[in-house]
């Protein structure tokens, strides 16, 4: 291998060289085609420099750093992150072949290409027309939709759509579920936002007893929607305010996910997958519970 891992590649904040993680995510680009308000992405706090002279680090030398992560962590699931990772198509079509599990999380604006029946798209969408427009940018949900309307049949990778839940749009969760019912989303799942330790966006709950109702109503569209609501009835429990602050005080994710963040030509570790200005004791990230439920039912990630 003709790249120094060592030189591109910086692990801090407690992730290790010497560590096995089952899963990683890598932001491949810091170019993306919105400006969500609530994209943790491009907080202040977080790696996130443009590339130097807006040169990216080529396909093949990032695809050849990538496939040295692998080799050295034993990554088996990988997530191709962004900026919007369709940007660079050509990188994330050859990068899949590397991972048994792929899965590309994408804001949906840019056209998905079939990467075959393994290869999981995850598009975001944040409610109907009105609250998703709110925090994602006028006229997005349209764009999103118009996306999924022009995908040709026998298209073989699965979509799923997965929604931040806020104090703002919890109130419209079974408007954006029936919405997605007549398109190509197989499934939904729902994610309650990750608020930095400052929290001045209004988007997130002052209490883990206020998040109650959101949660409530996630559990009331999964015995509506079963199937479509993919949501663990067991990780939606551990989000109890006597549950959850067990839950992040351990993240499962910080201890699986290896999440690398585009810093001009290196990759580097913030804190966890939601960058360094986090308040873990108001997390409500899917991850974060699915993995405790999967972890409590005895079916860890990889
Ligand atoms: S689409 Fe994703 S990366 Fe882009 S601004 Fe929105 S949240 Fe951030
Ligand atoms: S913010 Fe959430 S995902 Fe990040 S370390 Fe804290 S609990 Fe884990």
């Amino acid at each position: 291998m003709g790249v120094d891992l060592s030189e591109r590649v910086v692990l801090s904040n407690g992730f290790r060289e010497g560590a096995r993680y089952p899963a990683m995510f890598v932001n491949v680009t810091n170019r993306c085609t919105l400006s969500c308000a609530h994209c943790f992405v491009y907080r202040d706090d977080n790696p996130n420099e443009p590339a130097p002279a807006r040169r990216e680090i080529p396909d093949d030398e990032l695809l050849e750093i990538i496939e040295g992560l692998r080799d050295r962590h034993g990554v088996q699931v990988m997530l191709w992150m962004g900026g919007e990772p369709l940007l660079r198509r050509r990188l994330v079509e050859r990068g899949v072949r590397l991972f048994p599990h792929n899965t590309v999380v994408t804001n949906g604006t840019v056209p998905l290409v079939d990467l075959g029946a393994d290869v999981l798209y995850v598009v975001s969408l944040d409610g109907p027309p009105g609250p998703n427009d709110a925090v994602r940018g006028a006229g997005t949900f349209d764009r999103v939709m118009r996306t999924l309307a022009r995908l040709p049949t026998g298209f073989s990778s699965p979509v799923q759509v997965q929604c931040t839940v806020t104090r703002a749009n919890q109130d419209h969760l079974g408007e954006l579920v029936e919405l997605l019912r007549d398109t190509p989303v197989g499934w939904v799942t729902f994610s309650f936002y990750v608020p930095p330790a400052a929290d001045a966006s209004g988007l997130g709950w002052a209490t883990l007893e206020d998040r109650m109702v959101a949660v409530e109503t996630v559990r009331e569209l999964k015995q509506h929607h079963p199937g479509f609501v993919r949501n663990r009835g067991r990780a939606l429990d551990l989000m109890a305010p006597g549950r959850a602050p067990v839950v992040t005080a351990a993240c499962p994710a910080k201890a699986t996910v290896l999440p690398l963040y585009l810093d001009g030509e290196r990759l580097v570790t913030p804190f966890c997958c939601y960058g360094n200005d986090v308040d873990c004791s108001r997390c409500g990230a899917w991850v974060v519970f699915e993995l405790a439920a999967g972890r409590d039912a005895g079916a860890p990630l990889g």
